[in-house]
């Protein structure tokens, strides 16, 4: 069996729901089964919604979801034509019933915790599945509608919740496969999933791709597939450089450390559930379904360029942390990650000098309350709009002068945080956020003129 994802674009509207049952015709005899995100910008909306609600703007978040009920109600008729969605309209009708109390309910108490939050995020794809599989069974396709929420097993972490893996494979062994083996296409929303008490959960944002390598490891699928709206993965984000070409095949460690600093192509975490069970990951394009996209492995070939993509992570806060009179001081810095731990910070890029520790974290609103943590042990600054780059490719420890050929080229550039040596295959900088795109352009021109024709297209 295969899994194929399909993103939030691809699901976009009718047309694109209709391309998707297409590329899935041509699969049929691999037994795909299909994992989809939420219609695009669909989360984004609800999670608009519930914080009008939550901010008790009841009228402001009931009208959102009225839009959002027309917009999956149009694409609904147009894909299954008047008869059909006549017995579908009522399903869909028992969601938006729900999410219209919901809000309600929300902007009554006037607060929004991450459980209510789980609850209304998981809304988009618990419509999208429910669409695409109505569509499929009405294109002859034997489309069956699985709900995620009885599969996918997590703990209570709202908003970032963890998978169960015993009890999600022991779930798509009983539930999942047997729909498999009698032909049908099961059709999972993506990014959803219940803990052991049956309360909804998500598993953070973009983890549809997540949600589909939990489906592949668990039923051992022979690929996963994860759909999208450009080629595969590119040398870097084609929205800063329009010339960015497809990577043919990439190391799994590779894709990892680009998905994590903002090749947003990916969710980093996609990658672990298929590396352990060395299962190769397609990126593809349902715009372009006969391109080749790019293969994800464990042993991908090294080329002839010293890298292969670029990526960069904006909103980020650099927090500098100084203590001259703790020079060296034992202690110290577990002194300073326990603060980070205890307000939930995660920590990107680490410099530290005697008397001080710049950190990187992503621009949040638990960093005011941090810094005031950390300035009963130091001196504390910290500053925003900045970002991170990273440049990334096989053994670079091995390779001589190149942080000089990356850095002649930003001669003119304020550097912040350089890091190298974390792992063999990334180069790490951090600069103003607004000098981003000219950063990448100049690094994808000097690096990425000429491509070694076995890596790249
Ligand atoms: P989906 O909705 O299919 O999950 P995403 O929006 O999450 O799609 O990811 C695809 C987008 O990622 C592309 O449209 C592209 O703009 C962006 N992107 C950023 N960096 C890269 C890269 N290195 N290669 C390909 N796409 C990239
Ligand atoms: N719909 C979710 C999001 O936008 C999950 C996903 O698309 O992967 O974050
Ligand atoms: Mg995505």
């Amino acid at each position: 069996m295969i899994v194929m994802k399909f993103g939030g674009t691809s699901v976009g509207d009718a047309r694109a729901i209709d391309r998707v049952a297409s590329i899935v015709q041509g699969r049929l005899t691999q037994r795909p089964v299909v994992v989809v995100s939420a219609m695009s910008k669909v989360t984004d909306t609800l999670l608009t919604m519930a914080r009008a609600a939550g901010a008790g703007e009841r009228k402001a978040a009931l009208k959102l979801c009225r839009s959002l009920q027309e917009r999956h109600y149009n694409t609904a008729s147009e894909l299954l034509g008047t008869a059909l969605f006549t017995q579908f309209h009522a399903e869909l009708g028992a969601d938006f019933e729900a999410l219209d109390e919901l809000l309600r309910g929300i902007s009554a108490v006037g607060e929004l915790t991450p459980r209510t939050t789980d609850h209304v995020a998981a809304f988009g794809e618990v419509l999208s599945s429910k669409i695409v599989a109505a569509a499929f069974s009405a294109r002859g396709l034997n489309g069956s509608h699985v709900d995620s929420r009885d599969i996918l097993v997590t703990d209570s972490n709202y908003m970032q919740a963890v998978p169960q893996y015993d009890e999600t494979n022991e779930r798509l062994k009983t539930n999942v496969q047997p729909l498999l083996d009698e032909s049908q296409v099961p059709v999972m929303g993506g990014f959803m999933g219940a803990s052991r008490a049956g309360i909804t959960t998500t598993i953070g944002r973009g983890g549809s791709d997540f949600s589909a390598a939990i489906v592949g490891a668990g039923l051992g699928a022979e690929r996963i597939e994860i759909w999208t709206d450009v080629d595969g993965i590119l040398t870097t984000d084609p929205r800063i450089c329009p010339d960015a070409r497809r990577i043919k095949v990439i190391g799994f460690d590779e894709a990892a450390e680009l998905a994590y600093f903002g090749a947003k192509v990916l969710h980093p975490a996609t990658v672990l559930p298929a590396i352990q069970k060395n299962i190769p990951v397609y990126v593809l394009n349902s715009l372009n379904p006969s391109c080749e996209g790019t293969r994800i492995t464990t042993h991908a070939p090294q080329g002839q360029n010293i890298f292969k993509a670029i990526a960069a992570k904006k909103h980020i806060t650099i927090i500098q942390v100084a203590a001259p009179r703790m020079l060296l001081a034992h202690g110290f810095l577990r002194a300073i990650f326990e603060a980070f731990d205890r307000h939930k910070v995660a920590v990107d890029v680490v410099s530290t000098s005697e008397v001080s520790v710049s950190l990187t974290v992503d621009s949040n609103h638990s960093i005011p309350a941090l810094a005031a943590d950390l300035s009963k042990l130091a001196d504390v600054k910290y500053e925003g709009r900045k970002a991170i780059v990273c440049l990334v490719g096989e053994n670079l420890r091995e390779k001589p002068g190149i942080a000089a050929l990356v850095f002649r080229e930003l001669a003119d550039k304020k550097i912040r945080m350089i890091s190298q040596g974390a792992s063999e295959i990334n180069l790490t900088f951090v600069i103003e956020e607004d000098e981003v795109p000219d950063v990448i352009q100049r690094l994808h021109k000097t690096f990425f003129a000429e491509l070694d024709p076995e890596v790249f297209a």
